[in-house]
């Protein structure tokens, strides 16, 4: 039903572990070539060793996509190594949870850092290479967790997400008079390295406060990154997907007991 996208370029942000690993996986099976960018250079050019050894085509990068430079710089990479970047997935995201009273400055513009002025600089950077060759996709990785829902210790990461989402929707208007479409997947909770870090009671509860019953995967989320790439979804832009499980449908507690029977 849908057009391959093999031997066009994905640049992924955040690929060494979790949701962007499996983005990075995901499009390689498609026969994409993958730029696996994270700041850790040993488990970045793990994912592109994994997606080599299997035929894939694959090279890891070492960025910090707070930076300008190196934002710039990765995509210079990528234009070197396979002479396109027809699609840009930009997930790399940082969670730290500080409550409102514990929270510093620093911490604020730590996650505002990374997770929005890095969505930012990820665009940027790559946009050239889409005009030049007139037409290009990016997908943001946003949350739940700020433009739908809210968590106490993240009111600066729900900011952060729900602010990558005002920034698609005017960047979606400036860049569709160049065949460029962006969109963001909103995940619920996600088993990944990440999560993990939060516990596994945390993981545990939130498992069981989702109507499907389970924490999503990351190949939940690279099926909706592959989706608004395919030509099919060329006419969609400034748009978002919830893939939560049905996480935000419940109105209260009691909505879930009765589900279970009551
Ligand atoms: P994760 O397991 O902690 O992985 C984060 C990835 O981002 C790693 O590859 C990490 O590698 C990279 N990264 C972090 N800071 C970076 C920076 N400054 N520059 C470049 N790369 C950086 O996180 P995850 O759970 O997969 O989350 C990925 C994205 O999904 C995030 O945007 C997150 O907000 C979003 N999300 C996750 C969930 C969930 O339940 N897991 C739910 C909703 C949304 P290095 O540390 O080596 O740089």
């Amino acid at each position: 039903m849908f057009k391959p996208l093999r031997g066009r370029t994905v640049v992924v942000t955040g690929a060494s572990r979790g949701i962007g690993r499996s983005i990075a996986l995901r499009f390689a099976a498609a026969g994409c070539n993958v730029v696996a960018v994270a700041r850790g250079a040993p488990a970045a050019q793990a994912v592109a060793a994994e997606i080599t050894a299997t035929g894939g085509s694959a090279h890891a990068f070492a960025a910090d996509i707070s930076l300008t430079a190196d934002a710039q710089a990765m995509a210079a990479f990528a234009l070197d190594r396979f002479g396109a970047i027809d699609m840009l997935c930009a997930n790399a995201g940082i969670f730290p949870a500080a409550r409102l009273d514990q929270m510093t400055a620093e911490d604020f513009d730590q996650v505002m850092a990374v997770n929005l002025r890095g969505t930012f600089l990820a665009v940027s950077a790559c946009l050239p290479a889409m005009k030049a060759r007139g037409a290009g996709r990016i997908v943001l990785t946003s949350s739940i967790t700020g433009p739908i829902t809210g968590y106490p210790g993240w009111s600066h990461y729900g900011a952060s997400k729900a602010g990558q989402l005002g920034f698609m929707r005017t960047a979606a208007i400036e860049l569709a008079p160049f065949n460029i479409t962006i969109n963001a997947v909103m995940p619920g909770n996600i088993a990944t390295e990440g999560l993990a870090s939060l516990g596994p009671d945390y993981a545990a509860k939130m498992a069981a406060s989702i109507p499907a019953g389970r924490l999503g995967s990351g190949d939940d989320i690279a099926n909706a990154a592959l989706f608004f790439c395919s030509d099919e979804a060329g006419y969609i832009t400034g748009q978002t997907l919830t893939v939560d499980g049905g996480q935000v449908l419940p109105e209260s507690m009691m909505a879930l007991e009765e589900m279970r029977g009551g």
